[in-house]
């Protein structure tokens, strides 16, 4: 069959995407769609391209950031920007990976979806990639007030945040120690010492190479018409004729012997730090389905809970504090297994390794235990059937799926076809064969493509880097001629100007945009139901969630005394993984991974909408199929009634675990931790956040690590409390998301266990804290900022209306966007309002200022005043505002979402009123907003976590130092 240019080359029906599958091939340029037809109301769209990068300038990199900025059609400065204000989209973004390109997009309308793929192709196609955009985006010189020269870019700053965090650090020496003799020894990223060496040429050519149509993929999913998608690329590749495009993507050798890597990151200086190592495995070419599902489940069955063999070797073994390696990864052509500890010391390295091998040898020869099959079985068929792609829309995992093997000239239907590999290796099981035993010797004990990375600190480095980066500019400038000097300060101040010219209004007005009459006018509704069973209090929401039940069971936190909050997610996770009055933890983890889709306990703090007043609840989640509801509710009961936390041992591998990984994940999501930080100064509801999560929690773990080594019995006496003051009867809700059966079965199972709980109300706890710091510097390494400003709006006699949401989102796009991200180099910044509480948070995200972006947001208030916007511009607001509100959720999410509306008291009405008051958001919401905000402002208090630049600011304004790393 022929249609529209394309010739069908296969066709199938797969149940695996509820719908059929086509693969057509564009006749003149030998371009392939894969086009999905199913019932997904969530429509996506992706073309991706093959992007072999030859050096590590990040030019894959840079070229995905900057065809964003502009094309022919489109010829504004950010139409990516313009979208992601004026859009429904539920997915926007773009992506590079070692080998490919990948510009993804998602929409549940039809003709914002077309719009939405109007502007992808354009910019991949026909970009306005100039000088400038590669000194923005890339790198250039930018002569400082002192005179000094520095480098600066989007990109260039990113790579530098990315590199700055000893995690990313390893991970990427990693997949270069695997792969030393491919392109995926290089860092397509890009390597901040090497993206000053990108030229404008080379990176001119390299979209020329390869954004051809002869080497993209393009990927179509949904409801939407397939005729209509044929049509779009036609037009769209009408111009160009058949390349060879050479990207071939090559093969890494296997080595013939084991071997080793040393790399360094930079450390704090303090000289406490140890390494981080890993021990890496070359497997199988990723388009091997049924050998990867293998692979999938061997994961699991090695590492995949906490009492798995390996992982439990690791942590046992005392060597390190926590798990390291990002275990299977699938992106590449050929996938490989990482895995090792963090914090272990560099000569422990290689006792690591031998215990890592001694581990999986007496695994093989021991065979791996039938409940640890059926673990590992059920949890990827469970994941496999459920496809929770979470924030995700499915098409688009469903399309990265494919590429595993269409990237490669390969078939791009097979990898979606999982349920006939899944039955071939049930049936390989069933007649006995070592399945994994087998894989193990093969892939592992027996594959001499395996590497020790092993990543250790070096005092200084971040200066040393820093120095020759500067040498490295003074050279340049004492090589140059004083005309060439006062170019390069010429260019810089070209680019500022240019950076501050607005775009005029006609090449705004090219950029499709819906219109506030294209917005629904009713909010979606989530559907609750209260009830009463046995006593007991039950929310439902009834959806069709293809035969899953969601369950939670909810607890009041309030007798919970403060001094023992920042121990609430240690005493969560120690329900499920320290084993029960029956059972170890290793047989309890087996259970639960059999019977259920997970169950993990998590405190979480909601806020009522009237006062603030904060509600924090012990949840715990579960989900399972309709035969499992009286396991999952069995394992529920097991873990709530029979807990034990005697084991001093394994809890003490949970404490440094956990230290570990706030460790690690403070500098790469530092802006989480500062706005946890100032929420923590401006409601009790964020104050018992932060002493959950944020550094007051990190703060404390350290210091019990310590008391669990001495003073173990007033450990356990503070978990003993704490359950003796979570786990009661009373105030405890049921929530359930499922079908009508799936609710009338699980109810009263669920209400059974609540009413077997200690009963009797407790008095609530009062909670009295120090007053944490005005004006704060969270110290750490790092070479970039997260700089938060923080003040209560309600203080101000503030009431909110849905039309100021329209307002702050402009405020985050526009002004914050054009002034923090664009002129400031940071890679992003927010601005987040709590309606309960009234906190109002900013904070930048990879910052290399300070006292700039603090100017730029005590100024928001003063712009706001004085704002001039089209109607145009505020229809643009409305509508991503509207789709903010209206932001896709799959049926687990929706009920999550539900229970969160009903403990905050959040009416359907309301949520109607709100958004009437965002569809109706005029220029003088704008205006009004501004004088509140302002006032706000006059008390607003800075927090910054940051490395050298940030203590310079801190010591000169006087704010207290708090060292987090
Ligand atoms: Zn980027």
């Amino acid at each position: 069959m022929d249609m529209h240019g394309f010739h069908l080359v296969r066709e199938e029906s797969l149940r695996e995407v509820g719908g059929t599958a086509r693969l057509w091939k564009h006749a003149a340029t030998g371009a392939e769609i894969l086009s999905i037809c199913n019932s997904d109301e969530n429509k996506s769209f992706g073309v991706s391209f093959r992007t072999p990068p030859k050096d590590s300038t990040g030019v894959a990199h840079i070229l995905e950031h900057s065809v964003l900025c502009g094309s022919d059609k489109y010829p504004v400065k950010e139409p990516f920007t313009e979208l992601l204000k004026s859009s429904l989209q539920t997915f926007l973004n773009a992506m590079t990976y070692p080998d490919k390109t990948c510009y993804p997009v998602a929409s549940c309308n039809l003709s914002d979806f077309y719009n939405l793929i109007d502007v992808y192709l354009d910019a991949v196609f026909h970009p306005r990639i100039d000088e400038n955009v590669l000194r923005q985006e890339g790198w250039h010189i930018e002569p400082e007030e002192t005179g000094k020269w520095q480098y600066k870019g989007v990109v260039y700053n990113e790579m530098k945040g990315v590199y700055s965090s000893p995690e990313s650090v390893l991970q990427e020496q990693c997949q270069h120690a695997v792969f030393p003799d491919t392109l995926y020894s290089l860092d397509s990223g890009g390597d901040p010492a090497k993206i000053p060496g990108l030229t404008f040429e080379a990176f001119r050519a390299f979209h020329a190479a390869y954004y051809h149509p002869s080497n993209a993929r393009f990927f179509f999913w949904g409801d939407d018409p397939e005729e209509a998608r044929l049509a779009r690329l036609e037009k769209e590749l009408a111009p160009y004729a058949f390349r060879k495009v050479d990207s071939a993507v090559p093969l890494q050798p296997r080595f013939t012997a084991p071997r080793r890597a040393d790399v360094s990151y930079a450390a704090s200086g303090e000289g406490t730090e140890k390494s981080h190592a890993a021990v890496n495995w070359m497997l199988c070419e990723t388009r091997d389905t049924e050998e990867m599902l293998v692979l999938d489940m061997l994961e699991h069955i090695m590492a995949g809970l906490p009492g798995s063999p390996l992982r439990k070797a690791l942590m046992d073994s005392g060597l390190g504090e926590d798990i390291a390696g990002c275990g299977l990864e699938r992106e590449l052509r050929q996938a490989y297994f990482s895995m090792g500890l963090l914090s272990v010391a560099r000569e422990d390295a290689p006792a690591m390794e031998r215990l890592m091998l001694d581990t999986l040898a007496e695994l093989a020869d021991k065979g791996v235990p039938g409940q640890a099959v059926q673990a590992a079985l059920n949890t990827l068929e469970f994941a496999l059937r459920e496809n929770n792609t979470g924030s995700l829309p499915r098409g688009l995992v469903a399309m990265f799926e494919s590429l595993s093997d269409w990237l490669y000239d390969g078939d791009p239907i097979a990898p979606l076809a999982w349920e006939k590999p899944l039955a071939s290796v049930k049936a390989r099981l069933a007649s006995g064969e070592k399945v994994f035993e087998n894989a193990i010797r093969r892939w592992f004990l027996d594959n001499p493509h395996r590497v020790l990375v092993v990543a250790s600190p070096e005092a200084g480095l971040a200066e040393a880097r820093q120095k020759e980066e500067d040498a490295r500019l003074e050279t340049l400038r004492a090589s140059m001629t004083a005309g060439e000097r006062v170019r390069v300060e010429e260019e810089a101040a070209l680019l500022r100007e240019e950076q501050q010219r607005p775009d005029s209004q006609e090449a705004l007005d090219t950029v499709p945009s819906l219109g506030r009459e294209d917005m629904p006018e009713k909010n979606a509704v989530i559907p609750k139901a209260l009830s009463s069973v046995s006593g007991v209090t039950v929310l439902t929401h009834e959806l069709d969630t293809t035969g899953i039940v969601y369950a939670r069971l909810a607890f009041r936190l309030s007798a919970v005394p403060a001094r023992l909050l920042p121990l609430l997610v240690l005493y969560a996770r120690s329900l499920t993984e320290m084993g029960t009055r029956r059972r170890g933890f290793v047989e309890l983890g087996f259970d639960i991974a059999a019977r259920t889709g997970g169950l993990g306990g998590t405190p979480t703090v909601f806020t009522r909408l009237a006062d603030g007043a904060p509600v924090p609840l012990l949840l715990i989640s579960s989900k399972c199929t309709r035969e499992n509801i009286a396991g999952m509710a069995g394992l529920m009961e097991e873990i709530l009634c029979e807990p034990n936390f005697d084991d001093r041992e394994r809890f003490l591998q949970m404490v440094l675990e956990e230290k570990a990984r706030m460790e690690q994940s403070a500098v790469p999501s530092g802006n989480a931790l500062v706005r946890l930080r100032l929420g923590g100064r401006l409601s009790l509801a964020g104050r018992i956040n932060e002493e959950m999560t944020g550094v007051s929690a990190l703060v404390w773990l350290r210091a019990l690590a310590e008391r669990a080594e001495q003073d173990w019995p007033s450990v356990l006496a503070d978990l003993n409390a704490l359950h003796g003051c979570v786990v009661r009867g009373d105030g405890a809700v049921v929530d359930i998301t499922g079908d009508p059966g799936l609710l009338r079965e699980s109810e009263p199972v669920l209400a059974d266990i609540v009413c077997r709980l200690p009963a009797g109300p407790l008095s609530a706890a009062e909670l009295a804290f120090q007053p944490l710091p005005a004006g704060e510097l969270l110290s750490a390494p790092a070479q970039v900022n997260y700089v938060g400003l923080g003040m209560n709006l309600r203080e101000t006699g503030y009431v909110y209306s849905g039309a100021h949401s329209v307002v702050l989102r402009h405020l985050r796009m526009a002004y914050l966007w054009d002034r923090v991200r664009v002129q400031g180099g940071a890679y992003g910044c927010s601005a987040m309002y709590s309606r309960s509480t009234g906190s109002f948070v900013f904070v930048s995200y990879r910052d290399p200022n300070v006292r700039a972006t603090l100017d730029v947001y005590r100024g928001a208030a003063r712009y706001l005043a004085g704002l001039r916007l089209s109607e145009a511009d505020i229809t643009r607001a409305v509508v991503g505002a509207i789709g903010d509100m209206d932001h896709y959720m799959l049926p687990g999410a929706k009920g999550a979402a539900g229970f969160a509306q009903w403990l905050a008291g959040e009416s359907d009405e309301d949520r109607q009123r709100i958004r009437e008051e965002m569809l109706g958001a005029s220029l003088s919401d704008f205006h009004d907003f501004a004088p509140y905000l302002e006032r706000a402002l006059m008390s607003a208090v800075p927090c910054v976590l940051g490395g050298a630049s940030a203590a310079a600011v801190a010591e000169a304004e006087g704010w207290t130092k708090t060292i987090i790393l």
